[in-house]
């Protein structure tokens, strides 16, 4: 059963805001079964909305429209339904009643522009508002329904949730004939063509299933789809390929589903009640807030050290100034002390640093832009890494801490 999602909106199309209720939506219809036909981001123009939604509509089951619901001279959605569907605008008395008592509560008297908001087209229904003012509007045909829901990403996000998601799933067990599963493998420490290699081609996976390749810095995830006429059977055809992949590449692995490195990481760290601090000096900081993602950090992550400048590396971090003078800033010696000393001073019982040359400038025919240097320390012995990934400063901080993440789930395994 397929699903389309339309979001409509210059700011999307100008690059101003980043389509946001687009991912929001998909995840939650693909983990309901639904198969997408298309996401389609268009600008605040009446024809090509039309046209538009008469694509979708022509092939798929269920179309959700984001954006353009508003009372002002750019918010078109509501006028094009009424034109494409017939009807005329019309009060919806129960998001009026709403709304003057929303305005009533902050001693306002309801705007024409609060009673606009309540105008919703004859044959659709309003799905309730919450967080703010204008209704969801669902449109039912046969065994089709459309959406169109504010642009506004909270508002989007509540009445998808808590109004349409019964109506959705309802929807899918009356009409659909099959379902797509998907689960996401996170591997880490092998490129995407080598991990492509190691599994093979479609040839070797069941039929019905699918497998897709999605690297970022320092980790792949593989996503991999099924289609089958249930839902047991789509779970059975994903353990079948996720156990083909273990086969062939189990080492790699660390993580089934959406969790992040750091969540992976922080699970491990909080339930063997183990601790870690970082010192960090081309990162600036990237490596402490990536562990402070995850809520509950505190549990695990004691703190950091940005040691940017030799003067910090040696007069905070305590690393030594002959190791400095003698090999540099950029050196396996001082990201051993650097990693050391941090998890002494915080008393933790990993450390975990970095220093590199980030680039653009600063680099050297020894040490190109790109070097760096990644410690890791426990209560006894510490050991350092050398990197040396490319010239674009933002990518190689990025997989510094990706790969500093990496090399402590490694450690804290070894344990
Ligand atoms: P309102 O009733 O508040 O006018 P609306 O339905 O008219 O809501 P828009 O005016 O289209 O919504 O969008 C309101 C704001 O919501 C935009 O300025 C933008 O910041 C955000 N927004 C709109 N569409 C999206 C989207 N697809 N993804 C993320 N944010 C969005």
């Amino acid at each position: 059963m397929k699903y389309s999602v339309l979001t409509v909106g210059d700011e999307l199309c100008i690059g101003q805001v980043v389509n946001t209720n687009a991912a929001f939506i998909a995840n939650l219809m693909s983990g309901l079964g639904f198969s997408v036909f298309c996401h389609s981001t268009i600008p605040d123009e009446p024809s090509i909305m039309k046209s538009e939604l008469q694509r979708l509509m022509d092939n798929s089951e269920i179309v959700i429209i984001t954006g353009g619901l508003g009372p002002t001279h750019d918010d078109i959605t509501k006028g094009v339904l009424v034109d494409f569907f017939g009807g005329q605008l019309v009060v919806d008395t129960n998001t009026l009643s709403y709304l003057e008592s929303w305005f009533e509560s902050r001693d306002r008297k309801i705007t024409e522009v609060g009673i606009a908001q309540a105008m919703i087209p004859s044959k659709s229904r309003a799905l309730n508002n919450r967080v703010g003012t204008a209704p969801g509007i669902l449109f039912e045909f046969d065994n089709k329904l459309i959406l169109a829901l504010p642009g506004v990403p909270a508002e989007m996000r509540y009445i998808v949730t808590n109004e349409f998601l019964p109506i959705a799933k309802n929807h899918f067990e009356k009409f659909s004939t099959e379902v797509q599963q998907f689960l996401t493998i996170k591997t880490v420490g092998i490129f995407e063509s080598s991990l492509a290699e190691l599994i093979g081609g479609p040839e070797n996976f069941p039929i019905g299933t699918t497998l897709a390749y999605l690297p970022s810095a320092g980790s792949v995830r593989l996503r991999i789809g099924a289609i089958a006429a249930s839902m047991e059977k789509a779970s059975e055809l994903i353990d079948e390929m996720k156990n083909t992949i273990i086969s062939k590449a189990g080492k790699y692995i660390i993580a089934y589903g959406d969790d992040s490195i750091q969540s992976v990481l922080g699970n491990i760290l909080k339930s063997n009640g183990l601790t870690v601090s970082v010192a960090e000096s081309c990162t600036g900081g990237m490596l402490g807030a990536a562990f402070t993602d995850n809520s509950g950090s505190s549990a695990y992550f004691k703190g950091g050290l940005i040691a940017y400048s030799n003067d910090v590396k040696i007069e905070q971090l305590k690393v030594s100034k002959a190791t400095i003078d003698t090999f540099g800033a950029v050196s396996e010696q001082t990201a051993i002390e650097m990693a050391r000393n941090i998890s002494t001073l915080f008393d933790t019982d990993f450390g975990l640093s970095i220093t590199g040359i980030a680039g653009p400038d600063g680099g050297t025919t020894e040490k190109p832009v790109g070097t760096v240097w990644i410690g890791v320390a426990d209560r006894l012995s510490a050991k350092a890494f050398q990197y040396k990934f490319g010239n674009d400063r933002s990518l190689n901080r990025e997989r510094a801490v990706s790969k500093a993440l990496e090399l402590l789930i490694k450690k804290v395994n070894e344990k």
